[in-house]
């Protein structure tokens, strides 16, 4: 592979994590802190191919590591979130945060408690650099460097296809997030429009992607209400602009784990400091910044066959 066909850090983490399962086999190592084969496969209804086909995938991008453990006289292996793959908790947090904003019918959604003020609250995005709070998406510019969408949108391996009791439970995310989070092609349109792509031609021209896909997933944008025509071409509407939260999270994560080659990287600067912006979640009731083992999910009883009461957002060692 050349230097210019060598996936930027956002490519590569996006290869990472922009799958879907990938995203619930993370979650429900964080949320019900699950490390086996068996757990995964029986709490989201997996495959057993299709899961070890993912695990090996998450071993081999470093966040999840093997571990032996005994059971009954024989050496088995679980998987433990690495530190790679824990600091990925304030994205899925901004995740859940989002979803409660924008997704209707949001009934069951699990509460997000702060221990330390006792509330149940919500999160609110803050500049880690200058302490200011909240930050959005216009508050920021968003600095592309020479990376070209080929580095970015990763070309994966596997189909798109979510099935199993995943799909229907209350603590999965919901598919408007898969759609924009689950799939590279979305993922990187997303992208280019958060960097001012607004035209189908420049979409394209940018993209190298079929006019098919590309129109088939503007379309699917403008039904989920995060993208609206509007002259010169397509605007991100306030529930696309809100993803910048999550985007964030994913531009920052990248650039601490991974290296692409030189000039490639995606930078948010936040006006207000003019230094790259290092998201920061705080809690809507108390304004402290949040910290991963100071929060938990309080998922609403009856929604599951057996009550899960309290879960805690926090990753063994
Ligand atoms: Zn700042
Ligand atoms: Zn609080």
């Amino acid at each position: 592979m050349t230097e210019a066909e060598r996936p930027s850090a956002i490519g590569q983490a996006l290869l990472a994590i922009s799958d879907q399962w990938n995203l619930l086999i993370l979650q429900r190592a964080f949320l019900l802190r699950i490390r086996r084969f068996a757990d995964w496969r029986d709490e989201l209804g997996m495959s057993e191919s299709v899961l070890a086909s993912r695990l090996k995938e998450l071993v081999a991008g470093e966040l999840l590591r093997p571990a032996p453990y005994r059971e009954q006289g024989r050496t088995r292996t679980e998987y433990r979130l690495t530190e790679r793959a824990i600091e990925l908790w304030p994205m899925l947090v901004e995740i859940w945060s989002w979803e409660r904003r924008w997704v209707p019918d949001r009934q069951g959604l699990s509460e997000l408690v702060h221990d330390v003020c006792g509330n149940r609250t919500d999160v609110e995005l803050g500049c880690a650099g200058c302490g200011q709070a909240p930050v959005a998406a216009h508050d920021t510019e968003i600095v592309r460097g020479m990376a070209t969408f080929a580095q970015v949108a990763v070309p994966r391996h596997h189909r798109r296809t979510l099935r199993g009791k995943a799909a229907a439970d209350p603590l999965s995310y919901f598919p408007e997030t898969f759609d924009l989070l689950g799939d590279r092609w979305s993922t990187v349109i997303l992208v280019a429009a958060f960097l001012g792509t607004r035209r189908f031609a420049d979409f394209r021209a940018e993209l190298d992607v079929a006019p098919s896909v590309l129109s088939n997933r503007l379309r699917q944008f403008r039904q989920l209400g995060v993208l609206a025509v509007e002259e010169p071409g397509y605007q991100l509407t306030d529930k696309g602009l809100d993803f910048f939260g999550i985007f964030a999270y994913v531009v920052d994560w990248a650039q601490r784990w991974y290296t692409g080659p030189p000039d490639t990287d995606l930078r948010v600067i936040h006006r207000a400091c003019g230094q790259p912006f290092r998201p920061c979640s705080r809690c809507r009731s108390c304004g402290q910044e949040l910290s991963r083992t100071e929060v938990h999910f309080a998922v609403p009883e009856g929604r599951f066959p057996s009550p899960r009461t309290r879960i805690t957002v926090s990753a063994p060692a």
